[in-house]
């Protein structure tokens, strides 16, 4: 069988056909007036997703790299932070404050269960040297949905600044950043952006921007202060990710021709439509309490793991059928795989990663039944019209 190859993994995910035009042009130099018109409008566009009066700068790194400055530009030598771990991507908090020789507390949470907002009020209470609260607005290895405006809330007090991570979130779903009071709110070009990886964004409150002024951690290439003075000149001092600048001028645009609002909506019913047709297979979600829009996380049935095939359910989808999706890290490898849909995804990559997980299951001798997914995801779409 010819094997078409579908894109479903949370980053990099699809790129729009009207973004890889704009990738296949000739490239403008940095410092002239067409290229500085371009990042002027994709500065603008990226206010109105983030929603701040605040600059939004972008670095030319991958997503890590803003959750690098972010911790390097706030900081000194000693404080303490406190980081939400809800999986893998909260562990890549820890390991970045850790190696500039902060201080760190953590709340973990096991995979799929709820962020307790009274745990994180006695742990402020407990030490009020505490200066950030880091998390994840979506920690992607576990599909799971923090309330960032809970977070928010309860560190406002304690005069904590808090550090999102909305790398599969920003894009996703809506995550104003003024009105919440986020401190800093990061994401990278290769999840809702739909763009190639290797850019960056990230926007600082004034709080935040204050201590930055402070802070003595050493920073060099990441360093926040002189990034922002440039910027707001559509200039940089280095030379910028020229091209995926570019692209993401026709990604914002495509955003806001759909909508935010409409955006947002989509990824919600994407993401009911995947765990309708998942629980229709007779699986379990591992976030039930609290799902993100961007991506699901399935735990994979008793009878697989006993076998030991679990991991086999991404190889298979990807390496027979064509469908890219992830499977679980670290200790979770082959104990859950994930299904990703958002950036440029409709109903029916819903329905393709559904049809080839059912194919998959079938073969590794779960189901007798083929159908029932993508039945159940069909009749989410058909009566939300
Ligand atoms: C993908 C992802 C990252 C890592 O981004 P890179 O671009 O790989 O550096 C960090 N946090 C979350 C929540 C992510 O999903």
């Amino acid at each position: 069988m010819l094997k078409k190859n579908y894109l479903l993994t949370p980053g990099p995910t699809p790129i729009p056909e009207r973004v890889l035009s704009v990738l296949g042009s000739p490239i403008p130099h940095h410092r002239t007036p067409a290229y500085q018109a371009v990042f002027a409008e994709v500065r603008k566009g990226l206010q109105r997703v983030f929603k701040t009066d605040q600059p939004v700068l972008t670095l030319a790194t991958s997503g890590t790299g803003a959750m690098d400055a972010s911790v390097c530009n706030l900081f000194s030598p000693g404080d303490e932070v406190l980081v939400i771990v809800a999986g893998k991507f909260g562990e890549r908090w820890v390991e970045i404050a850790v190696a500039y020789g902060l201080t760190v507390s953590q709340i973990t949470l096991k995979p799929g269960e709820a962020f307790d907002p009274s745990i994180l009020k006695a742990k402020l209470s407990e030490r009020p040297q505490i200066k950030g609260v880091l998390f994840q607005a979506t920690e992607t290895s576990t599909g799971y949905r923090l309330p960032v405006d809970q977070v928010c809330e309860i560190a406002r007090p304690y005069q904590a600044l808090t550090l999102c991570d909305a790398i599969t979130a920003c894009g996703v779903y809506d995550l104003p950043m003024d009105q919440l009071g986020l401190d800093v709110l990061l994401t990278g070009s290769q999840k809702a952006f739909m763009i190639p990886p290797g850019l960056a964004m990230l926007a600082l409150s004034s709080r935040a921007w204050e201590a930055a002024k402070k802070s003595t951690l050493p920073k060099y290439y990441l360093d926040l202060n002189r990034e922002r003075q440039a910027q707001i000149k559509n200039d940089t001092p280095f030379t910028p990710s020229i091209s995926l600048v570019c692209a993401l001028r026709e990604s914002l645009k495509m955003m806001e021709e759909e909508g935010l609002e409409e955006l947002y909506k989509r990824h919600d019913l994407l993401a009911r439509a995947t765990r309708s047709g998942v629980k229709a297979l007779g699986l379990e979600i591992v976030s039930a309490c609290s799902p993100s829009s961007s991506v699901t996380a399935v735990w994979v049935p008793e009878s697989l793991v006993k076998q030991n095939t679990g991991k086999l359910i991404p190889k298979i989808m990807r390496d027979e059928l064509g469908v890219a999706i992830a499977g679980g890290q670290d200790e979770l490898e082959g104990k859950i795989f994930r299904l990703s849909h958002f950036g440029y995804c409709a109903e029916f990559d819903v329905t393709t990663a559904l049809s080839a997980l059912e194919l998959t299951l079938y073969k590794l001798g779960y189901s007798r039944q083929i159908g029932a997914g993508v039945s159940a995801a069909l009749q989410t779409f058909a009566e939300a019209k």
